[in-house]
């Protein structure tokens, strides 16, 4: 198959660098009242409820949504601003990044009046924290062989199951999963899966931290038993969760924060070989910076995509594949999860501006110079 895809060159407008110019100022008052140190590299596992109220108060949260949900209706490219400021100074967001940037557009789009009235201001308040529950002990990379059943019952619906590698389980509040409802058919392996809202005080949801290496605790398994969830907590069709987790992932996969994660060992790489390097130093740190340059420039093109009403179903992923070692870029099916194994840019040794294969043609349509910012 050939997929032709499209990254049209987009310019920040003035409002945009007005915009990054009072976040920088705020990030610098948080730093220097000790918030957070942006030459540490953020703990995964920091949560700072206060900065992310903070953060809501500014009015950074929930930017391109409607007012009437507590939304600021801005552009998002002024999003991808504060997004971009935010990770390039290292700040804790792990308690609203998810919410801001792919449950709460889910919600908008799928949930009943009530529960977006209840929920979506909470989180442009910067109060609420979302998981996302897609991964399972067998169904990581093949999203669609999930197992997690959600069972008829009086009202509602029984789910049974385990859910893993669930980033913030542990301090959220929600979790958007996907569960199974009907078993897939013969046509159609997609088939069967269906979007809930989890509220995560739901008896019989017991969350199981898992340790990492580094003593840090970021993601869970999550395990359901005969844990309720009403009829108004279904999201969208029943059975039909395949093109909803779709593109909920292309929000995922849109923004800057998977490249952007790394980029202070970027600076700090610069700071260790200093002003004088040699030139094979030199010679790396310049076709680091060329990546990092064209991922933006893809990344900013998405956002105009958001922007102007699209779904980068594909462009999204793709973007986000060439934010990846590229020993894992070339063979990631469609519709996968596998997105949050790490931005190392630093791995790699080289990257095609252009590429074309077989299965992939790009058309990066990088025509004009970015203005700097
Ligand atoms: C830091 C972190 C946070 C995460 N947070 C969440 C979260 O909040 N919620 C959530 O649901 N999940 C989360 N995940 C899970 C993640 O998004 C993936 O689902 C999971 O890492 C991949 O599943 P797996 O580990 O079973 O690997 P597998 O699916 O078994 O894949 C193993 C390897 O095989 C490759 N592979 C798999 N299928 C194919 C194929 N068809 N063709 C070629 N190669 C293939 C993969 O690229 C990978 O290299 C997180 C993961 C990490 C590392």
């Amino acid at each position: 198959m050939t997929a032709a895809l499209r990254f049209d060159p987009i310019r920040l407008p003035p409002e945009c660098e007005k915009l990054r110019k009072e976040v920088r100022a705020f990030l610098a008052d948080e730093i220097a009242a000790g918030t957070f140190d942006p030459h540490k590299p953020n703990r995964e596992d920091t949560d700072a409820p206060e900065f992310s109220r903070r953060v809501g108060a500014r009015g950074w949260l929930g930017m391109t949504w409607p007012k009437k949900y507590g939304g600021h209706e801005r552009s998002f490219l002024e999003r991808y601003v504060v997004t971009e400021e935010m990770r390039v100074a290292n700040a804790p967001t792990r308690r609203f990044f998810v919410a801001d940037r792919q449950s709460g557009p889910v919600l908008l789009k799928y949930a009943p009046e009530h529960i977006k009235m209840d929920i979506l201001p909470r989180i442009c308040r910067g109060e609420v924290c979302f998981a996302i529950g897609m991964s399972e002990p067998n169904s990581g990379s093949d999203l669609f062989a999930a197992k997690t059943k959600a069972t008829r019952t009086d009202g509602g619906w029984l789910i049974n199951g385990t859910k893993i590698w669930t980033s913030s389980a542990h301090i959220a509040d929600y979790m958007i999963a996907i569960f199974r409802t009907s078993p897939p058919t013969k046509e159609n392996r997609r088939h069967g899966l269906t979007q809930f809202l989890v509220d995560m005080k739901t008896p019989g949801i017991k969350v199981n931290p898992i340790g990492q290496i580094t003593g840090q605790f970021e993601f869970n398994e999550v395990v359901f038993t005969d844990a309720f969830m009403p009829d108004d907590h279904v999201l969208g069709e029943i059975d039909g969760a395949w093109k909803q987790a779709t593109s909920e992932l292309a929000y995922e996969r849109s923004g800057p924060e998977r490249f952007l994660e790394t980029y202070y060992v970027l600076t700090e790489l610069v700071r260790a070989v200093g002003s004088k390097p040699d030139t094979r130093s030199a010679e790396g740190i310049g076709r680091l910076v060329a990546q990092l340059h064209t991922m933006r420039r893809m990344s900013v093109s998405v956002a105009g995509m958001l922007q102007a009403g699209k779904e980068p179903v594909v462009e999204a992923p793709e973007r986000s594949r060439w934010s990846k070692p590229r020993s894992s870029r070339t063979s990631a099916p469609s519709g996968s999860s596998n997105c949050h194994t790490g931005c190392a840019i630093w791995r790699r040794s080289s990257m095609p501006m252009r590429r074309t294969t077989k299965r992939w043609k790009i058309s990066c349509r990088l025509r004009s110079r970015p203005r700097p910012s």
